[in-house]
């Protein structure tokens, strides 16, 4: 089936609209209209090949809610009219160990993600969702909660998950600190969840205009980052720091505003390498850690959390005619808090 969309064809042109191929249905298939599709800044890396490995044409988009118009004789858990989502991965081994705990994202057979990876079925690569409608196995596919707004829940697809994730892994809860650094895409989502499970929340920004908003989101304290005597003042307290940040920046002030045994999980991924002072580490004996988005069931669970604390992200809805100027937008921490396409424009 053919299928309008809008591609990156090299690094440094604008995206424009093309014409891909999706493919027809299988038994275990869900094939769906795409209504909305949040922008991530992992689109704009990739689009533009900031982290290397991007093969063009590249069409983006993991934070896909869908229509379902069709299913495969074999799908018993989706029907046609069904709300759904699609986030970062459309298919894993099944078979590894890391597939089999349920954590597809780290399948040792290599993740199948959802646009720039091998496309088993069609050859060439996959395409995302800055598109009409997609194919993906059921496997892969979302339940949205029906109370929920289904443009609003699109970010949750990524945001939410690689937010939530490595909060449940660092098991916050009441009585803790929680730190968020950049109030971007991730950042907005991370403030809601850690807030809806209980911590003390607060923000590190580098926009002073951001203060206000922080607090509307749900913090309990901003700290403009730029400020030394406010960082300093912090020193020594939070027990789990989360760093969104997609640009190099240093990380080292952060870390010192760690507690005995506190963590700081990197979940923005700059181009460039971070340097840290080990000295930061042995202190308190900190950890500095890493996180890819998560698995599908732990991506239910989000979703499921979600509906039940009434929780979706701040969008601003765009025409995808709109894309490469909130791709500039991103880049000038001018987005509140997340852009997503309404498809209908395409
Ligand atoms: P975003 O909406 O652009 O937010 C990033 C935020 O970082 C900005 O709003 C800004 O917050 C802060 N920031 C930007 N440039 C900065 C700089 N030079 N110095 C200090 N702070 C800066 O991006 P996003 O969509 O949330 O994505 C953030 C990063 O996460 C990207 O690198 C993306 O690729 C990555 N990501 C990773 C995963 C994963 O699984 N690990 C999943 C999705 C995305 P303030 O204005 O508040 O300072
Ligand atoms: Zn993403
Ligand atoms: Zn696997």
């Amino acid at each position: 089936m053919t299928t309008k969309a809008f591609a990156a064809h090299n690094s440094s042109s604008p995206l424009a609209p093309f014409l891909i191929h999706r493919r027809s249905l299988g038994p275990l298939d869900v094939q769906m209209d795409i209504l909305y599709c949040g922008v991530c800044h992992t689109d704009l890396h990739i689009a533009r090949n900031e982290w290397g490995g991007t093969t063009y044409p590249c069409v983006p988009g993991h934070e896909i809610i869908g229509r379902v118009t069709q299913v495969g004789t074999g799908v018993s858990r989706f029907k046609k009219g069904d709300s759904v989502g699609v986030g970062c991965m459309v298919d894993s081994c099944r078979t590894c160990p890391s597939c089999r705990d349920g954590e597809e994202q780290f399948c040792e057979a290599g993740t199948i993600f959802t646009y720039n990876a091998p496309d088993k079925n069609l050859g060439g690569m996959t395409f995302g969702g800055y598109s009409k409608s997609v194919v993906v196995d059921q496997s892969f596919v979302l339940n949205i909660p029906s109370n929920l707004d289904l443009a609003a829940a699109a970010p949750l697809l990524c945001a939410g998950i690689t937010t939530y994730s490595p909060l449940r892994h660092h098991d916050v809860k009441p009585g803790m600190r929680v730190g968020v650094v950049g109030l971007g895409g991730l950042g907005h989502m991370a403030v809601k969840l850690a807030k809806a499970m209980g911590a003390h929340v607060a923000v590190f920004t580098t926009s002073s205009g951001k203060v206000q908003d922080a607090l509307r989101l749900g913090a309990h304290e901003v700290i403009y980052s730029r400020d030394e005597n406010e960082m300093k003042a912090r020193a020594n307290s939070f027990h789990f720091i989360l760093d969104t940040v997609s640009a190099k920046h240093d990380i080292n002030p952060y870390l010192q505003c760690l507690r005995r045994n506190g963590n700081l999980t990197q979940v923005g991924v700059p181009p460039d390498p971070l340097s840290v002072h080990v000295f930061n580490l042995v202190h308190n004996r900190r950890s500095f850690s890493g996180s890819l988005i998560g698995g599908i069931r732990e991506t239910q669970e989000m979703l499921d959390f979600c509906g039940q604390h009434k929780i979706v992200s701040d969008i601003e809805l765009i025409p995808i005619q709109k894309i490469n100027e909130a791709y500039d937008r991103l880049l000038k921490n001018d987005v509140k808090y997340r852009f997503v396409i309404d498809l209908a424009s395409l």
